[in-house]
């Protein structure tokens, strides 16, 4: 009787809910995570290139997408240049770099054509990069999100089933306001965050002291405030912007780095969630 009432009950919530969103999976992965942050700038892909590689280092397979339409990442992070193999036509292979899979908008669309890509084009480029990629065998795929809370993140967290989402943020308190924007944003799409993560925390002095350039303690407390997870704090570090540049990721060149430990603490947190 009471199983009845509840399932009852269910009925109800559902058919209250104000739209239901059809979200289709990726193929060829266990769990599809998205790094997203409100401004450009605040080291997102950075984030998103280490993680995938932290997550690698513990022992899992993955997959990296990048969708940011605005300036995709992926020939800079991971020096990839060369476009990827089609099957029939119609479904793209990965490239396969390091032991991980990858994928970008960037492979889509010429280099120089400048990205003013209006929202229908955004949303038939989404649904090519989620719904047309042969992954294999993927456990994790890390998607690297634009910014903001536009129309490639809301067609992302309605339409394609994501496991999770990680918010990156700088301390200051303009960055702050827009994240809290983007926790609404998921929270009534129904995308799970994993957590909230302060980039560019503090610089290590050569002196040993912590300098808190961009302020303190503040993505900490948005995450308390919109009770979320704090998943860590990531400090200016420059061999980690020379890893980048470099198309090397710091996580996979050098694992034992004082950044990666920071990054497979991080990656050990979402591996909790999703075991
Ligand atoms: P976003 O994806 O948010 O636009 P990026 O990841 O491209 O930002 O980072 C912007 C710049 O800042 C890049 O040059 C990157 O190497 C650098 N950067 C990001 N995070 C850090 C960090 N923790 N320490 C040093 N440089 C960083």
């Amino acid at each position: 009787m009471r199983e009845k009432e509840a399932e009852t009950n269910k009925d109800i919530k559902a058919k209250l809910s104000p739209k239901k969103f059809v979200k289709n999976p990726i193929k060829g992965t266990k769990y599809t995570i998205m790094v997203s942050s409100a401004k450009g700038g605040v080291g997102k892909s950075t984030f998103a290139i280490n993680i995938a590689f932290a997550l690698q280092n513990l022992g899992c397979k993955v997959g990296f997408l990048d969708a940011d339409i605005h300036g995709p990442s992926l020939p800079k992070l991971i020096a990839i240049n060369e476009k990827p193999k089609t099957e029939d036509g119609k479904f793209l292979i990965p490239i396969e770099k390091y032991g991980a899979q990858f994928i970008s908008m960037g492979f889509l669309i010429d280099e120089v054509t400048p990205m003013i890509w209006r929202g229908p084009m955004v949303i038939s480029a989404i649904k090519t990069l989620t719904q047309r990629v042969m992954w294999k065998d993927l456990d994790f795929i890390v998607v690297d999100m634009p910014p903001g809370t536009g129309d490639a993140q809301l067609t992302f967290a309605q339409e394609v089933k994501v496991d999770g989402s990680i918010i990156i943020s700088t301390p200051q308190d303009l960055a702050l306001m827009d994240v809290k924007r983007g926790v609404q944003m998921f929270d009534k799409t129904k995308v799970k965050i994993i957590g909230l993560v302060d980039n560019m925390s503090f610089f290590k002095g050569d002196d040993g002291k912590n300098y808190n350039i961009f302020g303190e303690g503040g993505v900490e407390k948005t995450a308390k405030e919109f009770n979320k997870r704090f998943l860590g704090k990531i400090p200016i570090n420059i061999e980690l912007r020379e890893a980048s540049d470099l198309g090397l990721p710091l996580v996979y060149k050098k694992p034992d780095h004082e950044v990666s430990k920071v990054f497979l603490n991080i990656a050990s947190k979402i591996r909790e969630d999703f075991p």
